[in-house]
């Protein structure tokens, strides 16, 4: 395509997003408040509406001014009209399928069983419940804009395969890829678990298009990260941006998988807290039983709970220096703690906060993961997806 018209389709793809981002949050917008909230001219709001309408994005509908003037035109999202599809990782033996409005309501939901471990079942599974999710919905298959999976990892640019995956049979596996080739019919797309959340998080607290500087910190099976920086998601040159898990800030000096001593992931992760209290009590424990225990001041629980937090607040402090964001999110299992972790990690931020700065820190539990994981994954089939042009 010639460069200046395919610039030309560029922008008018991203003036469109604009304008069908704001109308996703405020139902029944006049074209005065389109232009107002987008900063686009009053034209180019009226040809690109049209065109909306065209495409079976919107609708439009006119109400009689309260002055007894001319009818203004109001756009809302056309109901039943545009669908997505979204994947999430639920463990190695199970994900979940889910068919989402273009509202980003969830209309459907199966979690389906990964029948062994190995990409081929995988895949299977994830054919099984898009399949499950188009037979729920028949008259949506047409408006399906294509499908977003989380991945449990990191995509690698070059080889576009999953690196440092938490499930180890999809290690170094094209899954995308993998998944587009057997699915015909849908695009595919894909992002790192963290970076999703930090991205659904940023869009829920949307506030007049921009995305808020937010961090998202995942404290689970392993630990990981999403940041939104200058109101765009970090991505750095190699897919790795703000990777943590090898800082060298625990406290014990566990030997990590990557051959060094005393990296945070060791510390942090679900499976490096219980060890650490196993040491300490001299029996293992599971997760439930710690955060009894904690609950039941218990000594020996406290103890790791308040080093952990520590080490958290330390993360926390260390993160906010180098990024400066507006607000922090821990999910993951250790959100089950937030409370009684949040007291530590503010007496060590309050020990290392910059005297330009509020001394409050902005750190909120984000308890309805799975939710946001969905709503995530249909916003990257709207950015990649909803608005191609050929
Ligand atoms: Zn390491």
């Amino acid at each position: 395509m010639d460069l200046i018209v395919k610039n030309a389709a560029e922008i008018r793809k991203n003036n469109k997003k604009k304008i069908l981002s704001y109308i996703q949050t405020h139902d029944c917008v006049s074209k005065k408040e389109i232009e107002r909230k987008t900063d686009l001219s009053s034209a180019t709001v009226s040809n690109l509406c049209n065109q909306l309408v065209q495409e079976g994005f919107l609708s439009v509908d006119s109400k009689q001014k309260s002055s007894g003037g001319r009818n203004a035109s109001l756009f809302t999202i056309r109901d039943n009209h545009k669908f997505y599809l979204a994947v999430r990782v639920i463990d190695e033996r199970e994900l979940n399928v889910a068919l989402m409005s273009f509202e980003k309501e969830i209309l459907h939901s199966f979690d389906v069983t990964i029948q062994e471990e190995g990409v081929e079942a995988f895949i299977d599974s994830c054919l099984c419940g898009i399949r499950k999710c188009v037979e729920a919905e028949q008259d949506a298959t047409g408006g399906i804009l294509g499908v977003g999976i989380a991945l449990p990892g990191i995509m690698e640019n070059e080889k576009e395969c999953l690196i440092n995956s938490t499930i180890p049979y999809l290690e170094s596996q094209p899954v995308l890829q993998k998944l587009q080739e057997r699915l015909s019919g849908f695009s595919v797309t894909g992002a790192n678990e963290s970076n999703i959340l930090a991205l659904a998080l940023a869009k829920r607290d949307y506030n007049d298009l921009t995305l808020q500087d937010t961090i998202y910190l995942h404290v689970d099976e392993g630990l990981g990260i999403g940041v939104i920086c200058n109101g765009r998601l970090l991505l750095g040159s190699h897919n790795r941006g703000g990777e943590i898990n090898h800082m060298p800030i625990g406290e014990r000096g566990r030997l990590c998988s990557c051959g060094q001593r005393g990296c945070v992931e060791t510390e942090l992760s679900i499976g490096g807290i219980l060890l650490d209290y196993s040491e300490l009590t001299g029996r293992t424990s599971s997760w439930e039983a710690f955060c009894q225990a904690v609950r039941e001041k218990d000594g020996n629980a406290c103890r790791i709970l308040e080093e952990k937090g520590r080490i958290l607040g330390k993360l926390i402090s260390i993160l906010d220096s180098v990024f400066d964001p507006c607000s922090f999110y821990l999910g993951g299992q250790a959100v089950d703690l937030f409370s009684e972790l949040s007291v530590y990690i503010d007496l060590e931020y309050q020990k290392r906060f910059r005297l330009d700065k509020s001394p409050q820190m902005a750190v909120f539990p984000c308890y309805e993961y799975n939710e946001l994981l969905l709503k995530g994954c249909a916003d990257l089939v709207f950015d990649e997806f909803a608005l191609s042009e050929n």
